[in-house]
């Protein structure tokens, strides 16, 4: 394929403004699929996507496209919309020399539409505005063109307009994809040059690595070398996703694909890495990409200790498809051997843990999540922190540090001072308000990243009745005073319930956590004292008072079969549940750090 007749381009948006169904649309538009294999959201393929409604992974797919007598190869790729999958976003874009803009008609620019051009942007592609759902019984088009060109800068004057839904204006927008955005260069008879995006495991096949090939051509029968792994395959087969996996016999500049190469093992192969022929290599390899930081971490340890070695191949998996995961063994006196995971972001890690259950049916504990700190301690000597446990005596503590985000909230001009009061409860600082035509603001402040994470988002939803947006971005660690807050169990201390806290809200967080522990142990045969401590002084003191002889006669009268029901919840509830001592303490009650805020 000629490099002329090929367009690269990434589908960005804010989340729900309409890239998946409009990928939809690509694939039939151009024929890939046909009306009757038509389903929703084809290519939101995994299990978590399907019951999430969301993409998670970005996907890259060919169509051929027959326009004024040439038939095109446009290769787009459908990406995530959500903070956490910035980095899956911002490699797609890598990629590609341009990316369509989704904008809702109605909804409008919205946090993530802004973070996303600007990545667009800073990759330098060329972006055409896409204003989606015109069919909505109420839009704003206008005002949200006006948008586009005010907020983010572009000229909006030349939009398509289109419904996705309805398959209106999808040929317009084919026809601007041609047109506007450049052929990829790269020479076909250089030495090659293939960047590795992504890659996943395949039970049947081994690895499957996608490349974009930048320079170069990659052929069936090529024998190639990954340049920073410095490993060496023939390639069993290469292809397309058109959009299942087709093979081809050779991928030229510009193209993407998949090579399946034989590799069975694990952990070889890196995204960002360059892929060229062993007999010709190329002289030196592709820039790749910057490596995510991981700002969440927590715990998490197979209930079965006999299935720590199958938990340890599936995180690998789960790492190789995703390269902003990643884990390290960790033990834990009360909950054995386990890994320590790191994760972008809470819906990150809400994904990852859905993932292993459904696709590798390990049962998990996971511990309560916590951000990364740093700790300058006595000697002088800066340390990164991202286990509570590990915090050392606060004697030889200098400073404690904890990250914090640049926020960028997009809102109704009347609820700026709701969440400003928000803002103001969780230790922001205010930055600065600009307002966005008259009826909408757009609000920044800096604010811990702890204090986010968890549920700032569904805050902000409920004050602005779902019109609010937001986006952020760690902007570095900050002095602040904290305290690791601990909690004993019947006089022992538990360390995976252990948080990082500010001493302002140290008291009220104990007491909030350990009346929430209260509510999630089940009672046993003796009494159980539930303790927050900080250093030696307790805060906040809860009892489990001791069962009585029979509980289902107690509590459900005579009725048989309900009584039956209670006893086999009970035995299922017993499956995600880790002993401590001689009192049994469900996974639910790790997670109650969340919810005692
Ligand atoms: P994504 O998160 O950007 O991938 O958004 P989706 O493609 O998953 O779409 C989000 C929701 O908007 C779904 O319920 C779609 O059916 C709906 N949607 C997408 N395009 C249109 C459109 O053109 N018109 C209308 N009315 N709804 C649409
Ligand atoms: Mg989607």
């Amino acid at each position: 394929m000629k490099p002329e007749f090929i367009r690269n381009f990434s589908i960005i948006a804010h989340i729900d403004h309409g890239k998946s169904t409009l990928s939809d649309q690509l694939l039939l538009k151009s024929g890939a699929i046909t009306e009757r294999d038509f389903h929703e959201q084809v290519l939101d393929d995994l299990d978590v996507e399907k019951d999430r409604g969301i993409t998670v992974k970005a996907r890259a797919v060919a169509i051929d496209y027959e326009y004024e007598g040439n038939i095109y190869q446009l290769n787009f790729i459908d990406t995530p919309g959500h903070v956490d999958f910035h980095y899956e976003v911002s490699r797609s874009l890598a990629a590609c020399e341009g990316a369509l803009l989704v904008v809702d008609a109605f909804q409008g620019v919205q946090a993530q539409t802004v973070a996303n051009a600007y990545a667009a942007i800073e990759a330098d592609l060329e972006i055409i505005p896409v204003v989606n759902k015109i069919d909505l019984p109420v839009t704003r088009i206008e005002e949200v063109l006006e948008e586009v060109e005010n907020i983010i800068g572009l000229d909006s004057s030349d939009a398509i307009r289109v419904s996705a839904k309805q398959g209106i204006g999808i040929e317009d927008c084919i026809e601007a994809i041609i047109k506007r955005i450049p052929a990829p260069k790269g020479d076909p008879e250089a030495p090659l040059k293939a960047l590795v995006f992504d890659s996943k495991y395949d039970h049947y096949r081994g690895v499957v690595t996608y490349v974009r090939i930048v320079e170069g051509t990659l052929r069936s029968k090529d024998r190639i070398r990954f340049m920073r792994g410095e490993t060496v395959h023939d390639v069993i087969e290469i292809g397309q996703f058109r959009p299942s996996m087709e093979a081809c016999q050779s991928l030229g500049p510009g193209q993407a694909g998949y090579i399946i190469a034989g590799e069975k093992e694990l952990g070889n192969i890196h995204v960002g890495d360059t892929v060229t022929l062993q007999g010709r290599q190329a002289e030196e390899a592709l820039p790749g990409y910057k490596q995510p930081k991981q700002m969440v971490f927590c715990g998490m340890y197979p209930i079965d200790a006999t299935d720590f070695e199958k938990l340890r191949y599936e995180l690998d998996r789960m790492a190789l498809n995703d390269a902003s995961f990643s884990f390290i063994p960790e033990t834990s006196d009360a909950l054995g051997f386990g890994f320590r995971c790191g994760f972008l972001g809470m819906l990150h890690m809400e994904i990852i843990q859905q993932r292993l259950e459904q696709e590798a049916d390990v049962g998990l504990i996971q511990t309560a999540p916590n951000v990364t700190y740093e700790l300058k301690l006595n000697s002088g000597e800066v340390i990164k922190l991202d286990n509570p446990a590990d915090v050392p005596e606060s004697g030889n503590i200098d400073e404690f540090r904890e990250p914090i985000a640049k926020v960028t909230f997009i809102l109704p001009a009347d609820k700026i001072g709701a969440v400003m009061q928000l803002c103001a409860d969780r230790r922001g600082i205010y930055f600065n308000t600009e307002f966005l035509g008259t009826d909408r603001a757009q609000l920044v402040y800096e604010l811990p990243l702890a204090e986010i994470i968890y549920d700032m988002h569904d805050k902000l939803k409920s004050i602005t009745r779902g019109y609010g947006t937001m986006d952020y971005e760690v902007i570095g660690f900050r002095p602040a005073d904290l305290v690791k807050l601990d909690i004993l169990v019947k006089g022992t201390l538990v360390e995976a319930l252990a948080t990082i806290v500010h001493r302002d809200s140290s008291e009220r967080r104990g007491r909030a956590l350990v009346k929430k522990l209260k509510e999630e142990i089940h009672k046993h045969q003796f009494e159980v004292a539930l303790q927050a401590a900080i250093g030696s002084r307790v805060i906040a003191r809860e009892t489990i008072s001791a069962l009585r002889k029979n509980v289902t006669a107690k509590c459900y009268g005579g009725d048989i079969s309900r009584k039956r029901k209670l006893l086999e919840k009970q035995k299922k509830g017993k499956k995600r549940m880790k002993q401590f001592g001689e009192v049994e303490i469900p996974q639910k009650a790790f997670l109650s750090i969340l919810e005692a805020g």
